[in-house]
């Protein structure tokens, strides 16, 4: 008897899932498999707060699969070898997965799959996680685009929109006999002493149910507001789908269409036509990041702008460095994302490009230290947008900002956090921190902000 190989990676949802959907249409028995892959080569190990969600999203997975039929098989180690035993242990005939964008683990896939052809199974990749897939988004002069706008007018404006989503599946027929599963809690991916994630699971439904209910949240009391209020940190204003995306237990396809319906139903108004179509450009925004991932796949440490690479970054001071990740630089601003980040795994976006203007510009610290630390922590580190944001902010990356803008956080908080209920919920004890009683800056803005001009001016042709 053989069988089909369901290998599940950044895509843990079972709706609008391609690669089980052609797994359980190929009519054999299907096998869905997890591999925790840590040690292949270049592949970045998790980070502690996206392991916390993994592993929830896992025990999510585990109870879908479950009620299909099936039984989701977890295992660990270095995923060619991985396969290569469960093809060989079940006989499969056929092996699927959904695609993926970094380098290494499209080396990997690669070679799994040239020996999965080798070896006479049917090895076939799906696209599921992007709309557009990176090699199809092309300038007039056949390069990938490096500028936002013009890269997704090109994709919102093909002769036709991305596919429709691919219902969930009722069930499907399992082996005879399962392979070995690890244990999930054998992986550890719960943090313990201390439980730094405790405030995690009141914030947050992990899973495909989870991420779905996020969406109906946001079209029942969010999206009216969108295009104003996602720069106001207090409000609740946008979708917090950023980590259901990240782990692929939604996936963009059925965001995009549920969008779309939600338009027609409300009559198409200007006021919803205005912040739907605001919400999907932030969509795009993932998407440009997987675009520059695709094509150089270095993002997460190497300069976009190679004039970079000469940039007088300062040494980390390691008291200076922990007082911005501890919230603790006495720039309250600063310091309530710092501790939303810390508390929930989360920080509000206008709040990460103040916390992250704050330390590459005001503390003149490499970008690449504060995209580590974001990737251990954010619930949503994501390998393109994670990377593409912090080269963004830093000024050194595609399309980024240009270097001379410093957010100064504390025009940014009376800006947009003028009752200062940000900081007040982050920072609750104290009364009003912008007025009085909060502790002194770590450093001087005005100072620090002239230093980083005169430090970008050694980049020499930057005007
Ligand atoms: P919404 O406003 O509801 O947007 C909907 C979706 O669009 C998001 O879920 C996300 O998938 C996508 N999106 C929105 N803004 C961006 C953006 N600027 N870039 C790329 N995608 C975007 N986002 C991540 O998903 N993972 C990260 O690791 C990450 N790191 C960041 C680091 C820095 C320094 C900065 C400035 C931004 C970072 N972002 C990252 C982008 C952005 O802050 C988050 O996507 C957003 O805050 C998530 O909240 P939301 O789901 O409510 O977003």
């Amino acid at each position: 008897m053989t069988c089909t190989i369901v290998w599940l990676r950044d895509d843990l949802r079972v709706a609008d899932n391609p690669a089980l959907a052609a797994a359980i249409e190929h009519g054999e028995p299907v096998v869905v498999v997890y591999i925790l892959d840590e040690v292949s080569p270049g592949i970045r190990p998790l980070g502690g707060a996206t392991k916390w969600w993994l592993h929830h999203s896992l025990v999510a997975l585990s109870d879908k699969v479950r009620r299909l039929g099936g039984e989701l098989i977890l295992k660990q180690g270095a995923s060619a070898d991985i396969i290569r035993e469960l093809l060989r242990e079940t006989n499969a005939s056929a092996l699927y997965w959904n695609r993926r964008y970094g380098k290494p683990e499209r080396d990997l896939d690669a070679s799994i799959k040239e020996y999965a052809k080798a070896s006479g199974v049917d090895a076939h990749s799906f696209q599921a996680n992007v709309l557009f897939e990176p090699w199809t988004v092309r300038t007039g002069n056949d390069t990938p685009y490096t500028v936002f706008t013009p890269f997704w007018k090109s994709c919102v404006n093909r002769p036709t929109p991305p596919r429709l989503p691919i219902p969930a599946p009722t069930e499907f027929i399992p082996p005879a006999t399962q392979p070995a599963s690890d244990e999930l809690d054998s992986w550890n991916l719960l943090p313990t002493s201390p439980n730094w994630a405790l405030a995690f699971d009141h914030r947050w439904n992990v899973g495909e149910n989870g991420a779905h209910q996020a969406l109906e949240r946001f079209f029942d009391s969010r999206i009216t507001r969108y295009a104003k209020g996602r720069d106001f940190p207090s409000e609740y204003s946008t979708s917090e789908l950023s980590p259901h995306l990240r782990w692929g237990e939604i996936s963009p396809f059925q965001i995009w269409h549920a969008t779309d319906e939600f338009r027609r139903k409300m009559g198409n108004t200007p006021e919803i036509t205005t912040n739907a179509t605001k919400f999907l450009s932030e969509l795009g925004w993932r998407e440009f990041s997987y675009n520059l991932l695709y094509h150089w796949p270095e993002l997460a440490t190497v300069n976009f702008d190679a004039r970079f690479d000469h940039f007088p970054w300062g040494p980390a001071d390691p008291d200076i460095l922990d007082a911005w990740q501890q919230g603790r630089t006495g720039i309250p601003l600063v310091d309530a994302g710092m501790r939303e980040l810390w508390q929930t795994g989360y920080m509000h976006n206008r709040v990460r490009m103040v916390a992250a203007s704050f330390l590459i510009k005001n503390l003149l610290i490499d970008w690449r230290i504060g995209e580590a630390w974001f990737w251990d922590t954010l619930v949503d580190a994501d390998p393109a947008s994670n990377a593409a944001s912090w080269q963004w902010v830093a000024g050194s990356g595609a399309d980024a900002a240009p270097y001379f803008r410093v957010f100064n956080p504390k025009l940014q908080a009376e800006k947009f956090d003028p009752k200062g209920e940000y900081l007040h919920r982050y920072l609750g004890d104290y009364e009003h921190p912008m007025l009085s009683g909060y502790p002194e800056p770590i450093i001087d803005l005005l100072e620090t902000r002239n230093r980083a001009l005169e430090a970008f001016k050694t980049l020499g042709d930057i005007p």
